[in-house]
């Protein structure tokens, strides 16, 4: 049986989630709630109101929406009997399912598959007193919240339920709604939140107990650890203070008395204040953080009044976060104490589990990398810091050792042999780390390989033939070191006879452009020289790439902004994610894109308006992309802004674009050349134009002083600024021009002071 029709009960936060995730897989889905009184769709519509949330759009385009129909479950519970899966996501009432459970079975086809989404319920008790027929058919899908972004698919089968039916869900969460599926024992809590709540209430702990200030601790649990840079007080604000009890409180109810976490989930009478006074979080407008008159503030927790929070910068959590978080919990300081009892207790918790709930580290890992967003699953953690440490500082420590962190003394958790990444079982053997067929995690694979060449920020290694370029360095944030990785890959391909070039890494984001620091060090050296020669090599090496003679495909994950977008902009196909976000938002830090940003911006809007002849339209829409520093939250919407190209595509899960990639290089059927002709720019009159439109936008004011400065080199550019009308430019005179506008831009103070604040404070002044 295929799913081709689905329903989902409940449209609160995740059942709209989740019915928006099949409506982007292009799958029609019901979404039911309750019937209302005046309206009665109005709970389903509520839900698909909130995937329409510009910040965190549920949808990746309008066009999805298309495939999702509000109802109730009064008058449209018949629609269920055509539906092949129904996906239950009401409260968290056993009661409550357990009644929708005796509805559905008089409605749905005898086929039809059943799930719950519950978090804390055993499916033994759900399905209790169901016939059997039911439960043979019912499982535990446990999605994350937000439901399209977060790639975790917890997946639960009962005593009863049939195998065909789980590797039917297994096969549509992967493949269709592009989860990484981690299939679970009914334990309480499963994995992702058995592990993650319990590193969450240790961090806010062991920072009340050594009493450090809210920022200090989240400086520390966050990147340097490889969690999140939200950090434990931030994530307690975001969620709420009061909701985040609630779940605590629910691990509380589930887990057996003697669990480790029950010391964790004890209550701080602070936070108990914190809630009866409505400090719950963001949503109330103040929690730990709230945002005073002159910025951030942070709640001292003695004084328990809100005090300036400037932006904290540890040595120790920046070594960390570049070098290792052995760096930390080797650190003599408060910080390194943190870190340890934190990660101490953390992952043994993690060791203790198993194998109550699984024989191996890889699905806890999975859980907490792919749930909980981190670097690292608790046992690649205790790898990088070393077992034996870890064990010999729990006993000085006396605390206990778990039995399968014992067994993995002298040894790890993780280990290659041959070509193969193999992960420690219980009984001391050893288990190959098996994906489905098309799944290639290069944070995995390149464990198994050397690189041809390495340098700090970037590396490129030889798969099968196919040259694959990886950046890895702190938001890979691009430098002359890593373009010269890119070049030098560019070259071997080239000299080899290599099949091609994949430009690729498997981090949270792609790059975020071109190192800011690096820009800043030329201009306080006052070296324009050297900035123009970094921009001149930046774009020789893009265009040498984009003309290559040889397939070269860029497949880029999570944000490919700025100077990474340019680098994507200049490969010959792009294979990304869903959840791609893609833009050139210079603008914002006050220069223009220099890396043959504009240029591309400008011809594609070229190719999409099939304007060659007069490209004034074409001219605006690139000034617009430009200046507003546009980004994209989805391929569909990249394509729409002319940020992508016909032949570009994406993949719902982003564990797929690797084999995509290497298919695509094999069999280049679907690369597209460059053709960049000679241009008649439009000139003065546009460029006027242009600049009139800033100004009055500027009167009006819509933008500040700076902005104008910033748009009008922009305009310059894709119009050839002050020159006649039909004056003819080549793909190179475009690209002089971008470095010409970024030259005169650095050089005045406003950009100057952008670029300053940007690096101190994470966002740019605006002036
Ligand atoms: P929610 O409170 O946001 O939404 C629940 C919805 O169910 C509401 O819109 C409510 O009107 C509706 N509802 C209640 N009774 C109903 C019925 N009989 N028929 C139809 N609709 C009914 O809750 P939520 O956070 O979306 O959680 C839903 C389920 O998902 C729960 O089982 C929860 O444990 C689980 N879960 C939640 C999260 C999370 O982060 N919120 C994460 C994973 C799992």
């Amino acid at each position: 049986m295929s799913i081709n029709k689905v329903a989902v009960i409940g449209a609160g936060t995740m059942g709209a989630g989740i019915a928006g995730q099949v409506a982007n897989a292009g799958v029609e889905v019901w979404l039911l709630d309750l019937p209302s009184e005046d309206n009665p769709n109005a709970l389903a519509e509520r839900g698909l109101d909130r995937l329409r949330d510009p910040n965190q759009p549920g949808l990746i385009s309008k066009q999805a929406e298309a495939f999702i129909q509000t109802g109730n479950t009064r008058d449209n519970f018949n629609e269920i009997s055509s539906c092949d899966w129904i996906a239950e996501a009401v409260v968290e009432r056993l009661d409550i399912k357990k009644d929708l459970y005796k509805r559905l079975n008089e409605a749905c086809h005898d086929q039809a598959i059943i799930t719950s989404n519950t978090s804390t319920i055993p499916i033994r008790l759900l399905v209790e007193n169901m016939p059997l027929a039911f439960r043979k058919r019912f499982a535990i899908t446990h999605f994350f919240n937000p439901v399209r972004f977060m790639r975790l698919l917890e997946l639960v089968r009962g005593e009863d339920t049939d195998p065909a039916i789980m590797d039917i869900l297994d096969r549509f969460c992967e493949q269709q709604l592009g989860k990484g599926v981690v299939p679970c024992l009914d334990t309480p809590g499963f994995l992702g939140n058995r592990v993650g709540v319990f590193s969450i209430q240790c961090a806010l702990h062991a920072a009340f107990e050594l009493g450090l200030k809210p920022q200090e601790a989240d400086a520390l649990f966050g990147r340097p650890m490889g969690i999140p840079k939200t950090g434990v007080f931030g994530l307690y604000d975001l969620i709420g203070i009061d909701l985040m009890s609630d779940v605590v409180q629910s691990l509380v109810n589930i887990l057996p008395p003697g669990d480790a976490f029950h010391v964790e989930a004890a209550k701080i009478p602070l936070m108990t204040r914190m809630i009866a006074n409505g400090q719950t979080g963001n949503k109330q407008g103040k929690g730990f953080y709230r945002d005073g008159e002159n910025g951030r503030q942070v709640l001292d927790l003695e004084e328990e009044t809100y005090q300036s929070a400037p932006r904290l910068n540890l040595r120790i959590a920046e070594k960390a976060e570049n070098e290792g978080v052995k760096h930390l919990v080797d650190d003599d300081s408060i910080y390194g104490r943190f870190a340890w009892r934190v990660l101490s207790r953390t992952l043994s918790y993690a060791a203790s589990l198993v194998p109550e709930v699984g024989d191996d580290p890889v699905g806890i890992d999975d859980a907490m990398k792919l749930g909980y967003n981190w670097i690292k699953g608790p046992f690649e953690l205790i790898d990088e810091i070393g077992v034996d440490y870890f064990i010999d500082r729990l006993q000085k420590d006396d605390m206990a050792v778990p039995e399968f962190l014992a067994q993995a003394q002298g040894s790890s958790f993780y280990r290659v042999h041959g070509n193969q990444l193999q992960s420690r079982r219980t009984d001391n053997h050893w288990r190959g780390i098996k994906r489905a067929e098309g799944i290639i995690r290069f944070s995995e694979k390149r464990l198994t390989m050397t690189p041809e060449n390495s340098r700090d920020v970037a590396s490129w290694y030889d798969l099968d033939g196919i040259a694959l370029l990886e950046f890895h360095c702190k938001a890979n944030a691009l430098d002359a070191d890593s373009m010269a990785m890119l070049s030098d890959a560019i070259e071997s391909v080239e000299q080899k006879g290599m099949r091609g070039l994949i430009v690729h890494n498997d981090a949270q984001h792609f790059s975020c452009g071109v190192n800011l620091q690096g820009v800043r060090d030329f201009i306080r050296r006052d070296d324009l020289d050297g900035l123009d020669k970094f921009l001149a090599d930046f774009q020789n090496i893009v265009h040498r790439m984009a003309h290559a003679p040889f397939p070269v495909v860029a497949a880029p994950v999570g944000m490919s902004i700025g100077g990474g977008f340019e680098v994507v902009l200049h490969a010959k196909q792009v294979i990304c994610h869903a959840n791609s976000v893609t833009g050139l938002v210079e603008s914002l830090v006050g220069v223009v894109p220099g890396g043959g940003g504009c240029k591309e911006t400008l011809y594609r809007w070229i190719e999409l308006l099939k304007c060659e002849e007069d490209i004034s339209k074409a001219c605006w829409k690139a000034f617009m992309n430009l200046g507003y520093g546009k980004t994209a939250t989805s391929p569909i919407i990249a394509k729409q802004q002319a940020m992508l190209r016909r032949n570009d595509r994406f993949m719902i899960n982003r564990d797929r674009i690797l084999s995509e990639a290497i298919a695509a290089i094999k069999n280049p059927v679907e690369q597209v050349a460059f053709v960049r002709p000679e241009l008649a720019l439009p000139g003065k009159p546009v460029f006027e134009e242009m600049c009139s439109w800033l100004q009055e936008s500027r009167d009006r004011g819509l933008f500040m002083p700076h902005d104008v400065t910033v748009g009008s080199e922009m305009a310059r550019i894709v119009t050839g600024g002050d020159v006649e009308a039909g004056t003819v430019c080549s793909e190179q005179g475009f690209f002089d021009a971008e470095r010409r506008s970024f030259l005169t831009l650095v050089q005045t103070d406003a950009t100057r002071e952008r670029i300053e604040t940007m690096l101190e404070n994470g966002s740019p002044v605006r002036n």
